[in-house]
């Protein structure tokens, strides 16, 4: 901990061997009223979640499974900014520990090469006026080898390692938590506008044709931009365009 030069990020640190979920831990230590910048990290996960009811894959020490409580003062419409923050901070982390072909794939992924090696989950408690907190969970596969992937997310997961790139996961942990400060004090202190422009140069969604899977509706359209509530604009083919809110769509390459 001598070595993080974050302010708070990180500062609250609980280490786990084992949870079933980080978030889930993280949520309970912040309505017992865990400052902001309170880390839960484990060295694996029984049940990481991810999206909806999907599952996240957390090998013994493969990975850095994180969760991060954080306390705007915004309100809860403004929550998206923080997944975008997120996936911008860690992006740009990546970038300076050797890897540099990650990307942002919309709403919450980070991608190398079309693979996911990052999934963010970001959930919320308050009232619709105030957030009183809200947990960033983030999946990073470090030394995650293909050879112990389950079958299901063998051809659409990547690590480090796999793209050898080779880190100690406390220096990853370390540039990760001081980017996330970064970032989020820009964005709390109403530079959010920058995120948003350095989400735009970091994603690999914008500019591509995408399909997008929405509860009883999918089409195929081109993704032209986002806007400032983490929305994406997609234009079909009749020339109309489309808002796409995040949380329950499935997106991918057309
Ligand atoms: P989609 O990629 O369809 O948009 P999503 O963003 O809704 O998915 P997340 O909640 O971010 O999904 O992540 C859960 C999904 O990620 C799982 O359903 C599985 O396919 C995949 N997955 C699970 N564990 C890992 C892992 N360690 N590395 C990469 N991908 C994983």
């Amino acid at each position: 901990q001598k070595d993080l030069h974050t302010k708070y990020f990180g500062q609250h640190y609980i280490y786990m061997d084992s949870t079933d979920s980080s978030n889930r831990e993280a949520k309970l230590l912040a309505q017992e009223g865990a400052p902001e910048g309170t880390i839960v990290v484990a060295e694996t996960q029984s049940a990481g979640r991810g999206r909806l009811t999907r599952g996240w894959f957390s090998p013994y020490g493969k990975g850095i499974w994180m969760s991060l409580i954080l306390r705007p003062k915004f309100s809860p419409i403004e929550a998206p900014k923080c997944t975008l923050m997120a996936a911008v901070a860690l992006t740009k982390a990546f970038h300076a520990l050797g890897l540099e072909a990650a990307g942002i794939k919309w709403p919450n992924d980070i991608l190398v090469k079309g693979k996911k090696i990052v999934g963010i989950l970001t959930e919320m408690s308050g009232t619709m006026e105030e957030i009183s907190y809200i947990i960033m969970g983030m999946g990073i596969n470090i030394s995650v080898e293909k050879s112990e992937l389950p079958e299901d997310i063998k051809d659409i997961a990547t690590s480090f390692a796999m793209e050898g790139v080779m880190v100690d996961r406390k220096v990853a942990l370390q540039t990760i938590l001081q980017e996330l400060e970064n970032q989020y004090n820009k964005v709390v202190s109403g530079g959010f506008d920058t995120t948003l422009e350095e989400w735009k140069q970091l994603s690999v969604t914008l500019h591509q044709d995408v399909e997008v899977r929405a509860p009883g509706n999918t089409y195929v359209g081109h993704a032209i931009d986002i806007d400032r509530d983490g929305n994406l604009i997609v234009r079909l083919p009749n020339g109309k365009t489309e808002r796409i809110i995040a949380g329950d769509v499935s997106i991918r390459p057309a």
